[in-house]
């Protein structure tokens, strides 16, 4: 191998070579190294245990919900708002470390919280996101149902009908992979009003009567993260458990562009850990009598890993900063999830190849990394249906049926 020169690193993420980091303020990047600081010491130790074992061990659940990533001290301290580049590296570090972790805390951040602030009213979005942001109030986020993933916009089944006597709501039906809810306060449920037959949305107490959970077991992808199968025999509510500003599916639709998005980053930031953990591999195995490290081929798929990873970032970047100047399209998100995870599917393999026989074992990170990257690819929108949703808008045509 002809050698000598010092490896190429990025500023602020290793393999952040083009630097999209470093858009970053001082204070935001002191945050994301202080939240990579945190995970290595407290999380990362706990992980492949938990994973052997399909756990989601109390201390790994305290660990995450003890990043203070909502309400940042440093930020505060800065006097500096929480910027969505922030959340969407913030997804990006969760996922580097581990895509069970990312999910984890995106459940909260992400899906429950943007469910409740933008299809609360007004009063309701600001009470129940200073409970989020601390965890006073815990939930998660329940659309799909046992009969119904994809097509879940049309065919959601879960019904919800006001009682003219008390006033309350009374709901029926199922959901199924609701990630968290074991560990949750509260479930987000869309339900199908009786009454207008349109989709609405009410925090239902996971202890409520009525409800019973049970966990998903056997999964062979993210194994720490637990999702539940949830049923609702007439569960009473009152009209305060109910999302005021979600009103139709078109309400629920709006949520999901934000948490595509949010999905989208951790696709990148499990590329990032996956090809680092393989970039650390290849660099001390050795054959033949030399790092692999040494080898064209290897440094072949190196760089395709880094140009997936590279080009992902640059697309998630750019989405945010677009959101961030208030313009949200379905497409683009749909896009940006279709494509990251898409790269990731192809990052993990590689990163798996290059580990030989060792990456299927816990121990060089990537199994793990490859396993849970099955799980991005179909939640949140299959590839097929998030494609469906570009393919209409660059169509006119909608081909979902
Ligand atoms: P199906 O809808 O049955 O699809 C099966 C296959 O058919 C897919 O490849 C799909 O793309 C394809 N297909 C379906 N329709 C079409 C079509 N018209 N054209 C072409 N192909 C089509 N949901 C929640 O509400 N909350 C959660 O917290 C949550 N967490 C999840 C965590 C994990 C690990 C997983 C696996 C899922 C989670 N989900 C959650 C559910 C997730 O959003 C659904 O799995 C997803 O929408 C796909 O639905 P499905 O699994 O029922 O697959």
């Amino acid at each position: 191998m002809s050698g000598g020169r010092a490896p190429a690193v990025g500023t602020v993420i290793p393999s952040d070579l083009y630097g999209f980091a470093e858009r970053l303020t001082e204070a935001e990047r002191a945050v994301l190294t202080g939240l990579r600081e945190q995970l290595q010491s407290t999380v990362y130790p706990l992980l492949n245990d938990a994973w052997d074992r399909a756990e989601l061990p109390t201390e790994l659940l305290e660990a995450v919900r003890g990043l203070e990533l909502m309400d940042p001290p440093a930020l505060r301290e800065a006097g500096e708002p929480v910027g969505d580049l922030l959340t969407g590296f913030r997804n990006f570090e969760l996922a580097r470390c581990d895509i069970n972790v990312g999910t984890l805390y995106n459940a909260q951040a992400g899906l429950f919280r943007t469910v409740c602030t933008l299809g609360g009213s007004p009063e309701q979005a600001r009470d129940l996101d200073a409970r989020i942001r601390t965890y006073e109030l815990t939930g998660v986020f329940g659309l799909t149902e046992p009969d119904h993933g994809s097509d879940v916009a049309g065919g959601l089944a879960t019904t919800a009908t006001r009682d003219a006597a008390t006033g309350e709501w009374v709901i029926n039906g199922a959901k199924r992979w609701i990630g968290g809810a074991t560990v949750s306060d509260v479930v987000a449920t869309f339900a199908r009003d009786t009454a207008d037959g349109q989709v609405k949305c009410f925090l239902v107490p996971r202890g409520a009567e009525g409800v019973s959970m049970t966990i998903i077991p056997h999964k062979a992808s993210l194994r720490i993260m637990q999702n539940a199968h949830i049923e609702y025999r007439d569960v009473r509510v009152g009209e305060d458990a109910r999302l005021q500003g979600i009103n139709s599916f078109a309400d629920v639709a709006r949520c999901l562009r934000n948490m595509r998005s949010d999905v989208a980053w951790m696709a990148v930031g499990a590329q990032a850990g996956a090809y680092e953990a393989a970039l650390r591999y290849v660099r001390g195995r050795e054959q033949f009598g030399q790092p692999i490290a040494g080898f064209q081929l290897v440094q072949e798929k190196l760089a395709v890993m880094l140009g997936n990873l590279t080009a992902s970032l640059g697309m998630v970047v750019q989405l945010t900063e677009q959101q961030a100047a208030g313009v949200f399209k379905d497409e683009n998100s749909a896009l940006a999830k279709m494509y990251t995870s898409l790269r990731l599917r192809e990052t993990v393999a590689l990163a798996r190849e290059v580990c030989g026989g060792n990456g299927i074992t816990l121990d060089t990170d990537v199994a793990r990394f490859h396993a849970d990257a099955e799980a991005i690819y179909s939640y949140e929108g299959t590839h097929e249906i998030n494609a469906l949703i570009v393919g209409r808008a660059v169509t006119g045509v909608g081909a979902f049926v």
